[in-house]
């Protein structure tokens, strides 16, 4: 496994593997590597012949209260995990590499992001979106594949891609979750023992919702009432946002007709968790 540090050596690399017939896969992440994004590496492995995984904490994604300076990081481990998947290239790049002195360009996907996270976290996804338009022009990559555990982000992405004539193939990998139901995240690692036990309050909320659903209650009032009470119940929580909207615009939608996505956001003590499913009425 080759790890690089340079974007102009990155770009080189990049140019040499696509002239010689290679399909480049990336999975762009902010490290501090669990299983959720080592099935993500499986995942783009299966569909390509060199894997990049890039490690970047982004620093224009989080806001000025947010996680920034202390979110996990462990690029020794890091190293040892994407090796033992058979990742390629690690793209590891510094802040200063990614946004020498004097940068000042964005890339803004408009109304996705008016909703859910992006009423909560504003600049977020401008951060996300710029980044990740960054790191394509770096790594060049044929298909890069990110996850349905940040399904909001997955569709950002995919509209930014369309809308900018990026010839990238974006897949959407599935939400990995612990044997209980907590989905992965480098986040859970901020959770003390008892914080954990009620973080289990988001994947209850979603096998709730879709009991409630097939039992006919389809009023998403209803639903989220239910699912305030189901969490207020569990200790260190805090509600951010509770929504059931259309899993296609993200804007919320009063009666569940045939699809529709539950995404919420919760704080358990300092963490804040984001979970979500599709909830289909008919199956
Ligand atoms: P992050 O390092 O948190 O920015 O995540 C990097 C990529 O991994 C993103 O595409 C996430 O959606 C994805 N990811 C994070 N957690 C999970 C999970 N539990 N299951 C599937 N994908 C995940």
């Amino acid at each position: 496994m080759e790890i690089i540090d340079n974007v102009n050596l990155m770009q080189q690399k990049a140019n040499e593997l696509r002239l010689h017939g290679n399909k480049i896969a990336l999975v762009p992440t902010m490290g501090y590597f669990h299983e959720g994004h080592l099935e993500l590496m499986r995942i783009a492995k299966k569909y390509s012949d060199v894997l990049v995984v890039s490690i970047f904490v982004n620093p224009i994604q989080f806001g000025p209260s947010e996680d920034y300076n202390r979110y996990p990081r462990d690029i020794k481990g890091d190293e040892k995990k994407a090796k033992e998947v058979g990742v390629d290239i690690l793209f590891i790049p510094s802040v200063e590499e990614m946004y020498p002195e004097g940068f000042q360009t964005k890339v803004c996907v408009e109304r996705l992001t008016q909703h859910l996270c992006g009423k909560f976290r504003p600049g977020h996804f401008d951060g996300v979106t710029t980044v990740v338009a960054k790191l394509f022009h770096i790594i060049k990559p044929h298909i890069a594949v990110f996850g349905q555990k940040d399904y909001q982000q997955l569709m950002v992405i995919k509209r930014m891609v369309k809308d900018l004539n990026m010839d990238i193939e974006i897949i959407g990998a599935p939400t990995f979750r612990e044997t209980d139901g907590l989905a992965m995240s480098s986040r859970n690692t901020y959770l003390s023992k008892e914080q954990r036990e009620s973080a289990l309050c988001l994947k209850k909320s979603i096998d709730m919702a879709k009991s409630m659903v097939h039992k006919g209650i389809c009023t998403t009032s209803e639903i989220k009432k239910a699912i305030e009470e189901l969490i207020r119940s569990h200790p260190f929580t805090r509600i951010e946002y509770i929504s059931i909207c259309d899993p296609d615009t993200l804007e919320e939608i009063e009666e569940i007709k045939e699809r529709a996505l539950l995404a919420m956001a919760v704080y358990v003590g300092k963490a804040r968790l984001i979970d979500n499913a599709i909830i289909e009425k008919y199956k």
